[in-house]
């Protein structure tokens, strides 16, 4: 039930051994499935592809996601080699740094459409292109945080892009349900990874959770892959449209 053997995934949104979409590449690959892996661009390369290398990934390609034609080659490679796909992790944000320091009402229009655009649209365009190479069904997954519900402080504008993140989840869980395909958004807590590093007083966030959340632990980038295999497999097939909180029940806490 939890076997992916043969599944076909594609994983969007490792930097380093320390991304989250790193733990849940290893955690797809370890229950069998084959995957797909994107780089951000040549700087990031080194660090991508000796970790996809290591996990066997069929497919190494480039993916900014503001790049239409290097979506359109990525899908073409997974078409052109499985002919299908059962799973997509999306595990990509972007804020400019101007823009997630300041305050949300400072925000620029410019700086907020592209936060959106990199973080929330950019996961409805690897749905759209995912959706025909799915024809019986299959599971996409993207990545928030409780800063979409709540005021985190120093979280900023990714607040409400992660808010819009989950509120898309729902609406593509709705529309993409009738065709079997699930859409869910894993909420992890804290986690010490370079996306956060830009978040300003990110340690405060940490030591908070760690001592605030019900099980005093953190939660791990293996902690959110078996979520997302879980996700992933048959035993899952009538989950969809809802925000997981991985985060030992930080979350629950007032
Ligand atoms: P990370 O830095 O390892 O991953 C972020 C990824 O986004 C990187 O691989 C980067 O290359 C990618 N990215 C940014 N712009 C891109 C673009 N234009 N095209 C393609 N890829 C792009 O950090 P992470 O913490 O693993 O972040 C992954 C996701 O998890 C993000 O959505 C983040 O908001 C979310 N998240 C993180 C935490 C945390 O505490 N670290 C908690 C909850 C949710």
């Amino acid at each position: 039930m939890f076997d992916l053997t043969g599944q076909k995934a594609l994983v969007v949104g490792i930097a380093n051994d320390q991304s989250i979409a790193y733990g849940c590449a290893r955690a797809l690959r370890a229950q069998g499935a084959d995957l797909a892996i994107t780089y951000l661009n040549a700087k990031a390369e080194p660090y991508v592809r000796p970790l996809a290398e290591a996990l066997g990934a069929e497919i190494i390609l480039p993916l900014d996601v503001a790049d239409l034609d290097q979506t359109d080659a990525l899908f073409g490679a997974i078409d052109a080699r499985w002919g299908r796909l059962d799973t997509l992790l999306h595990s990509v944000a972007f804020s400019r740094k101007e823009d997630l320091h300041g305050r949300v009402v400072d925000c620029s229009a410019d700086g907020f459409a592209q936060a959106m655009d990199i973080s929330v649209h950019s996961f409805l365009r690897l749905i759209r292109k995912a959706e025909p190479l799915m024809p019986d069904g299959g599971t996409c997954m993207t990545v928030s945080f409780m800063g979409a519900q709540k005021v985190v402080d120093n979280y900023g504008v990714m607040g409400p892009v992660k808010a819009a993140l989950e509120a898309t989840t729902r609406y593509a869980a709705a529309e993409l349900g009738p065709k079997g395909i699930s859409v869910h958004a894993l909420s992890p807590g804290p986690l010490k990874t370079r996306a956060a590093s830009g978040i300003a007083e990110f340690d405060s966030l940490l030591s908070d959770a760690a001592e605030r959340a019900p099980t005093h632990q953190l939660a791990t980038i293996d902690d959110v892959g078996a979520y997302a295999a879980f996700l992933a497999s048959r035993a899952a097939f009538n989950v969809t449209g809802g925000v997981h909180q991985i985060d030992g029940g930080y979350s629950i806490i007032g």
